[in-house]
């Protein structure tokens, strides 16, 4: 059966390809070509942009390339500027990866659940259907179910590590299997990688052209309110994400703080021990409770908590000042609240009002 032209032909029908994901009109597109990504130099007098002249340095638009703040993230993070991709969040990667692979109406994603809530909020945004795979009993990864849920529109996957409401990572050769197995791209969102023990699967990126590996700035670095989010992956996929994004994702502000706060990764370590001994901690002091069914093991900075009457409980915080995140209603998170652990003094003073109900 092996003659010449179908081993050319399987060369090109079978195994990773980007332009068999991305839509055409992406693959067509011509970029915003903004005045700053034009003329990108040092130079005495920039009338190429339509800015006012006074009230400076805030007159004058953002870098469009981002390169002071991505070349400290490559640091921090040991890989290639062309290999980093920064959003306003990594809520931005994520719409940004539906609307350039997945065509509206006809492709579909597939992700697990439960799962982080922004990845179908983003495909409903996009009229993409959604195609969940329950995680087993023990919030595991079911390699053949997600496989055996896609079709040939499936252009995505979601996976995220350690998952959210969840709490625990999921197991990384399987990850790996799914992503050598899939034709599409498979995402890998590790928001809370910074508490768990388990290592980033950042190195695997170099023999895995079609994985998307999503950080955040929002949890371990605490700086949520500034909307710092990055992907990495092959330059393939980061430069379509690059052409597809606003020109000015991120303003001049968050620019500033950045590399100001990515100094500092240190202090972001001594946060981190920080949080997950409290953890490790809350969790004790919680399981002793008599209205605590479980604590479930997490390698992020939250626990998630099965309880007798969680609503109730949930309803008794808020009336107490304290708020939690209800997950009861949740399919494999039956009566569950999700608790962020937050600095000693909120632990105990969420310890003491659960303790008040004894
Ligand atoms: C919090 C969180 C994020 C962070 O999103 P940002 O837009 O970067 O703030 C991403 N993924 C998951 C799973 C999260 O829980």
């Amino acid at each position: 059966m092996t003659n010449s032209s179908d081993k050319n032909n399987s060369a090109t029908s079978f195994g990773w390809g980007i332009n068999k994901c991305l839509r055409k009109n992406i693959q067509n597109l011509k970029p915003y070509s903004s005045a700053r990504s034009e003329y990108a130099g040092e130079a005495m007098v920039f009338l190429d942009a339509n800015e006012n002249p006074f009230n400076q340095p805030y007159n004058r638009y953002p870098d469009p390339q981002q390169k002071a703040v991505k070349e400290k993230v490559a640091t921090v993070k040991k890989m290639a500027p062309e290999n980093i991709f920064l959003g306003n969040g990594s809520d931005e990667a994520i719409d940004l990866l539906i609307r350039a692979f997945c065509e509206p109406g006809v492709d579909n994603i597939v992700t697990i659940a439960p799962t982080y809530g922004m990845y179908q909020v983003a495909a409903d945004v996009s009229d993409i259907e959604v195609r969940q795979v329950a995680l087993t009993d023990d919030f595991q990864l079911d390699k053949s179910k997600v496989l055996a849920a896609t079709s040939d529109n499936t252009k995505l996957i979601f996976l995220c590590s350690p998952n959210n409401p969840t709490g625990n990572s999921l197991n990384k050769e399987a990850m790996l299997e799914l992503v050598s197995e899939f034709n599409g791209i498979v995402i890998v969102d590790e928001a809370y990688i910074d508490f768990a023990p388990e290592k980033t699967l950042m190195a695997e990126l170099k023999s895995c052209p079609n994985m998307v590996i999503l950080q955040t700035f929002s949890k371990a670095w605490g700086m949520a309110g500034l909307r710092l989010g990055m992907a990495f992956a092959d330059t393939e996929i980061i430069n379509v994400l690059n052409k597809i994004k606003y020109p000015y994702n991120l303003n001049v502000l968050i620019q500033e703080k950045a590399l100001e706060l990515l100094d500092k990764k240190d202090t972001v370590q001594k946060w981190v021990s920080l949080i997950v001994a409290e953890r490790e901690k809350m969790k004790q002091l919680l399981v002793e409770l008599p209205f605590v069914v479980k604590v479930y093991p997490s390698d992020a900075n939250f626990l998630l908590v099965q309880m007798h009457d969680a609503t109730g409980i949930y309803n008794y915080l808020v009336e107490e000042g304290i708020i939690v995140r209800d997950r009861s209603k949740i399919n494999l998170c039956n009566s569950c609240l999700r608790i962020t652990i937050g600095s000693p003094d909120e632990n105990t003073t969420l310890l003491n009002a659960l303790k008040r109900l004894i």
